[in-house]
């Protein structure tokens, strides 16, 4: 909200250039001598590379998590169509994920696995050095909806929300946060999450192989179906309670208790578990209050802007207040 403001009120000092020179002259001679050098050299500096209001917008841009951003990932990732594991789909959802990565920037691997006869594939990215923290989400779809009427079962999962929110919100991510200090900090997008509970297939599959790979981690936060409209997110209580707490805190400190709610909720079986179980504080965040859940009707249609802007901000500012402190205090 506060990048609006500040332009508005340098496009008005450009404004008093070109209208009246008179204006400009006087209200220059004003400026202490110390404000005078300070305004040469932003102005010095910006016209190097771009005109005055190009470089105000995209400094605008740079620094803050964007919701309408990260919502165009996820049409994009809607518009390949359903993206389970093995599909062909897939493998476009993982050469857009990977070329997102890249052009922002982080170093990435692509990890095979192989599992009752089907290839998966992990994307993982890192910027930084030291003990690492890892945020990650599913990038598979559902193959099936189960929970559709029993004669439309068979139809995919779009995965808007499941599936597609959180590689959104990720990716965003990966556009607006800086290079950690201090710490390594990995992106990582997990296959065959979503196969779970057909043919023998249990959940977290990819974030299985992910977590024995010793990534040294001090932390994992996962986010999954965190873009409904609705948005209502509640403690999980297979997560640590330590870092639960720490993330919720951060969000009612940026006045967002109304969506980040202080009680636990749901026992869920997901791609933080993998991680805990090997004694790596580990947490989910997820709105399970979803009702296209596993259906055929989990569109963009259901999946907000706002929510996704919400829950990115607070991921960002985890990272930056909290990601430090975590791997040191381990
Ligand atoms: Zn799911």
């Amino acid at each position: 909200m506060r990048c609006p403001i500040i332009l508005g009120h340098i496009l008005s000092i450009a404004g008093h250039s070109s209208h009246s020179q008179i204006g400009w002259k006087r209200w220059l001679s004003e400026l202490s001598l110390t404000w005078k050098g300070l305004l040469f050299s932003l102005i010095l500096a910006m016209r190097r590379v771009a005109p005055l209001s190009l470089v105000l917008l995209s400094a605008c841009s740079t620094h803050a998590f964007s919701g309408s951003k990260a919502f165009n990932h996820v049409r994009y990732l809607h518009s390949i169509g359903p993206h389970p594991v093995g599909s062909r789909a897939q493998e476009q959802a993982r050469d857009y994920i990977t070329q997102s990565l890249q052009t922002n920037g982080w170093q990435v691997q692509v990890n095979p696995f192989s599992y009752r006869g089907i290839q998966g594939f992990n994307i993982l990215a890192f910027k930084g050095d030291g003990p690492g923290i890892l945020l990650g989400t599913h990038y598979d779809t559902r193959p099936v909806s189960d929970r559709n009427p029993p004669h439309l079962q068979h139809m995919p999962v779009p995965g808007a929300n499941d599936g597609n929110s959180g590689t959104a919100v990720l990716l965003e991510l990966a556009r607006c946060l800086k290079e950690p200090e201090g710490f390594r900090l990995w992106l990582a997008f997990f296959d065959a999450e979503d196969r779970g509970n057909i043919e023998g297939w249990p959940f977290s599959v990819g974030a299985y192989f992910a977590s024995q790979l010793n990534l040294d981690l001090a932390a994992v936060i996962v986010v999954d179906m965190v873009g409904d409209a609705n948005l209502e997110i509640y403690q999980e209580a297979n997560s640590d309670r330590a870092l639960t707490e720490s993330i919720w805190r951060l969000a009612q400190e940026l006045g967002l208790s109304k969506y980040f709610i202080p009680q636990v909720k749901y026992s869920i079986i997901d791609d933080h578990l993998p991680f805990a179980s090997r004694g790596i504080p580990s947490a989910l965040l997820i709105d399970f209050d979803y009702p296209y859940w596993h259906t055929s009707n989990d569109t963009p249609d259901k999946v907000s802007p706002k929510s996704l802007e919400i829950v990115g901000s607070v991921l960002k500012a985890w990272v930056e207040k909290e990601g430090k402190r975590w791997t040191e205090k381990r």
